[in-house]
């Protein structure tokens, strides 16, 4: 383990110290409690070992510092032990309201301070384990499990942020909706496993061209998720209307360009999609309108041939 040893006496870091250092754990010596906050957020150790009196900044308000950190959020909660003169039942209990997790007597026998971290250490080790299942899960739940790409309810979340900073910055924010043509005769002739195959195809060529768009500079935050079934959506903020026009024709070209055969599509044989954009280059007030103009200009993408990108007009004054 890493710790974090606490100490304004040299005689006793150097002994508790050693007797870490023996039984395999790397140990960081601060002096004083203001020195051990640093050394925590520099670098966050498994645990503290603390000194109650020091000069500075004494044990209690170092932990309580150490907790206000961790309360943020961006700290994982860390055990913390405070040191004692001696084990008597009111030490014990200011240091637990403190918000130190034990206490230890400084003078420990032999083999008490090795047992102690070697549960301490189980303890490390699960926190790690659980910190890694939680990344997991966090990842999985803003996933489509079908398309990889980030599902509806993270674009939402994702979207109301984004739209909020643009709001402040006076941005402009592009909107393209996203819906692949007669998908339903391709489920119909092709069967559904191949219409899922399909939606990971095009899933794959839409991330291809907002990764490489945010790449080279054209944007830099676009954005692209599973709206729901055959439908995308990609977020633009604070991106022109040359780069907006580019990134969706790029969307449809790509799209017929992979050449996916489709039979029963109309006019081209091959699987195709429809975009429908619309943007503000003021973001104010609501974000639901530029949902409908998007949508709006998809039903004319569709109804002018499907395969195409269609812009909504500029916004109507509000
Ligand atoms: P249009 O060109 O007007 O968009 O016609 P369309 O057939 O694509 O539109 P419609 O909304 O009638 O049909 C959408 C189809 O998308 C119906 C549904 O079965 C299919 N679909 C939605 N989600 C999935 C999915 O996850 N997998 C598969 N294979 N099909 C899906
Ligand atoms: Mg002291
Ligand atoms: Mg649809
Ligand atoms: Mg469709």
């Amino acid at each position: 383990m890493k710790i974090l040893l606490v100490d304004d006496s040299r005689a006793v870091g150097a002994v508790l110290g050693a007797r870490l250092v023996a039984i395999g754990h790397t140990v960081v010596f601060a002096e004083n409690g203001l020195q051990a906050v640093e050394h925590f957020t520099a670098m966050p150790p498994d645990l503290v070992l603390m000194d109650i009196e020091m000069p500075v900044m004494d044990g209690f308000e170092a932990v309580r510092r150490i907790r206000d950190l961790e309360r943020q959020g961006e700290w994982a909660w860390t055990p913390v032990i405070f040191l004692t003169a001696s084990d008597t039942p009111e030490n014990l209990i200011t240091a637990i309201e403190a918000g130190a997790d034990d206490f230890l007597a400084k003078a420990l026998p032999e083999g008490v301070l090795e047992a102690k971290m070697k549960a301490m250490e189980r303890m490390a080790h699960l926190r790690a384990e659980l910190a890694e299942a939680n990344h997991k899960l966090e990842v999985q739940a803003r996933m489509d499990g079908l398309t990889g790409l980030y599902n509806r309810r993270y674009m939402d979340a994702r979207l109301d942020r984004l739209w909020a900073e643009a709001v402040q910055r006076q941005a402009s924010f592009g909107l393209l909706m996203i819906d692949v043509d007669h998908f339903k005769k391709y489920n119909d002739h092709y069967g559904h496993l191949a219409g899922d195959e399909c939606l990971q195809t095009v899933a794959r060529l839409l991330a291809d061209v907002v990764a490489k768009a945010n790449e080279v500079g054209l944007t830099s935050q676009a954005f692209v998720a599973r709206y729901g079934g055959e439908e995308f959506a990609v977020l633009l903020p604070n991106c022109s209307e040359r780069v907006q026009h580019k990134v969706a024709e790029a969307i449809v070209t790509a799209t017929r360009g992979l050449g996916i055969p489709h039979e029963k599509s109309a006019d081209w044989g091959v699987v195709t999609l429809s975009v429908g954009g619309a943007r503000v280059e003021r973001a104010d007030g609501l974000l639901s309108p530029l949902f409908r103009r998007a949508d709006l200009s998809l039903y004319r993408a569709k109804q002018n041939g499907r395969n195409r990108f269609e812009m909504a007009g500029p916004e109507a004054p509000q």
